[in-house]
């Protein structure tokens, strides 16, 4: 089994000790070099002008547009189900260094589990009243911090910052104590809109290139501090990071499933038609040091509330423009069931159930040298594909 079959063929950034980075496509073990294939005339009549291939970011690539994108993938698919890949064009993946994918102009990121929400609302405000007014109305979110999304593999420093323990009436100036991360995806912009126009939810489509998986690193004590009135500041923008492969809708169509029920009825401009779920596995692992991976979180992207359709027409309801590149994360992808939470605040429910590990060891928030691995996979009859991993190391302050 592998994550990159023949039906995935997701987009990277790699380079290797001998060559610069360019655009690639991954097959099993293995990448094909585009540039290379390019060079050999293989996109002759789907390419006029292969340099966006050559290129250290997919931006002007994916801004060729998907008729474009999706006629390469496909022409890469065929040379490979005839066997007839150049030798010169393939790469080892273990010989590579992989790289953020995009440049990211800007990043949100959303709140569109209601398992999620929910839990959180119960922990850090009323049990009784755990979603706010607005949250069955609207696609919660907020704008977070491109500059320091990183790719898989970076580590991941501790942050400082100001918490305010419980018996204390003054806050105080320490490494984060409560680190955490937060399973989610992310959709990538493929199209440029202008300002002052809205996509709708039919349209939406249009202007998402593929996905990742997305590790929303959390530091809970200086986000409990912090995030009244404004919400979401330095709890959250220390790190994020996504993993090196972009797998395209085009690969994702055979995973569509039906959303929730949205009660009340949400307003007509965030109403759609058709399936815009998806029906793709993901877990999380936590891996001590010398010791190793517990499997801590099983989820599903199907269960989010509010799809990316929804979350694009409200993003851009006010006339908010999008640019290729830029990235839109899910949330927290919480399920129902207590081992589906998305989170370890979650997981441990603030910290009051530790988590068992392989071997006996526990864990309520992630520790130094901890590495936090997730996948995403997909299948349906013959059709299998995933995401590869998204994992980093959490090292000392
Ligand atoms: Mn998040």
């Amino acid at each position: 089994m592998t994550d990159f079959s023949i039906h995935n063929l997701p987009f990277g950034i790699f380079s290797t000790a001998g060559t610069s980075p360019r655009a690639g496509i991954a097959f099993e073990d293995k990448i094909v070099d585009l540039p290379a294939l390019a060079a050999l005339g293989f996109f002759e009549g789907i390419l006029s002008d292969a340099s966006t291939l050559a290129q250290p970011v997919l931006n002007d690539f994916i801004r060729l547009g998907k008729k474009t994108t999706g006629a390469l993938r496909l022409r890469v698919q065929e040379l490979l189900r005839a066997g007839e890949m150049p030798e010169s064009a393939w790469v080892a993946q273990a010989t590579a260094q992989m790289h953020l994918p995009v440049a990211i102009g800007d990043y949100t990121d959303f709140y569109s589990s209601i398992e999620h929400a929910t839990n959180v609302g119960k922990m850090f405000r009323d049990p009784d009243n755990a979603l706010l007014p607005n949250w069955r109305h609207l696609p919660v979110g907020y704008h977070g911090r491109a500059s320091s999304i990183v790719v898989s593999g970076t580590p991941v420093k501790r942050p400082f910052g100001q918490v305010k323990p419980k018996d204390s009436e003054l806050p105080v100036y320490q490494a984060s104590a409560r680190l955490d991360f937060e399973l989610e995806m992310a959709f990538i912009i493929g199209k440029d809109s202008e300002m002052g126009q809205q996509i709708s939810t039919a349209e939406a489509e249009d202007y998402i290139f593929g996905m990742v998986l997305f590790n929303d690193w959390s530091a809970r004590d200086i986000q409990n501090w912090e995030y009244v009135p404004l919400g979401p500041f330095l709890g959250k923008n220390f790190a994020s990071s996504i993993s090196p492969w972009i797998v395209t809708m085009e690969a994702l169509e055979p995973f569509r499933v039906a959303g929730p029920e949205q009660q009340p009825a949400v307003l007509p401009y965030l109403q759609y038609e058709g399936l815009k779920n998806y029906d793709i596995r993901l877990e999380v692992s936590l891996q001590p040091e010398g010791a190793a991976e517990s499997v801590i979180c099983r989820s599903n992207f199907r269960y989010m509330y509010w799809n990316m359709c929804q979350q694009l027409a409200h993003h851009t309801v006010n006339g908010c423009n999008v640019r290729v590149g830029d990235m839109m994360a899910s949330g927290t992808i919480s399920g129902h069931e207590p081992d589906s939470y998305g989170s370890m605040l979650e997981l441990s429910w603030s910290g009051t159930k530790p988590i068992a590990l392989e071997g006996g060891d526990t864990r309520t928030f992630i520790q130094n040298n901890d590495t936090i691995i997730m996948r995403g996979y997909a299948e349906k009859g013959e059709v299998q594909l995933g995401f590869g991993a998204v994992s980093g190391k959490v090292v000392p302050a």
